[in-house]
């Protein structure tokens, strides 16, 4: 499962001090993971009472839900602190309702569900415990432990512990799996004249990785040309990218957790 939540929370503070111009985004993505790193440790002291089945761990969950949704309403950017609110408000089916939806879907671009979802699906991955009503279809841009929607792609040197080459990885759990080199991960499109990189030099070891026959696209990360990025947090920093990647007309596979 490689990086600990507080590694990506020390990645996030320390691109913040890096670069002025993303510093807004990465302190307030790192405010989210801290949260998520307080719902893990929530999950975690629950210990085996997780079953794998969201219906049933969902009392489990709720020990997160409000903390979170509490702290996002006050700290979150307007929309989602409003939406924070307005879901605090309903009543607890609500809530649940709302994290299964998220849950039966391979992808989603809702922040409040995912925000939730991710430290689950994490905890579960740690502990190779499979969830058991999510009801996939397995499909080859999907995640082999949950099925889900991948965030992003990294490039690791061949060689190491996990193969090399490019791996996608997962936007619910954060699994890795290989995957081609040359490949669209949302069609699976294989012909490199349909298929562009763009690479910006202010973000050396980022690229946008897009497709002209479905028009979305994934942003890698490269772990050769950058051995200490942390992917999800990394792939937060390059939102440049994203913006440049919207603005020629490509659609992102799955947003990720700020919206991007
Ligand atoms: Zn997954
Ligand atoms: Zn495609």
């Amino acid at each position: 499962m490689g990086e600990s939540w507080q590694r990506r929370i020390d990645r996030a503070a320390a691109l913040a001090d890096a670069h002025a111009a993303g510093r807004p985004l990465l302190v307030a993505y790192g405010e989210l993971l801290r949260l998520q790193r307080d719902c893990d440790e929530t999950l975690r002291r629950t210990g085996d009472r997780v079953t794998g089945s969201l219906e049933r761990d969902l009392p489990a969950l709720r020990g997160c839900v409000g903390p979170m949704l509490e702290a996002v309403a006050t700290i979150g950017p307007p929309p989602v602190a409003e939406e924070a609110r307005r879901i605090l408000d309903a009543a607890e089916p609500a809530i649940d309702a709302m994290l299964l939806m998220a849950w039966h879907a391979s992808s989603g671009h809702q922040f409040l569900p995912k925000i939730v979802l991710q430290p689950y699906a994490h905890w579960l991955a740690s502990i190779g415990l499979r969830p058991t009503d999510r009801n996939l279809v397995p499909g080859k841009g999907v995640c082999p432990f949950c099925g889900g929607a991948p965030q992003l792609s990294i490039l690791v040197s061949a060689g190491g512990a996990d193969g090399g080459g490019r791996q996608l990885v997962c936007a619910t759990c954060f699994t890795t799996w290989p995957f081609g080199r040359i490949r669209c991960a949302q069609c699976g499109e294989e012909d490199e004249h349909r298929l562009g990189y763009f690479h910006s030099p202010a973000f050396d070891h980022l690229r946008v990785d897009a497709c002209d026959t479905c028009r979305h696209y994934l942003k890698t990360v490269d772990l050769t040309r950058q051995g200490n990025a942390v992917p999800l947090v990394d792939e937060v920093a390059g939102a440049p990218l994203d913006l440049w990647a919207r603005d020629h007309g490509y659609q992102k596979i799955e947003l990720n957790l700020v919206g991007l």
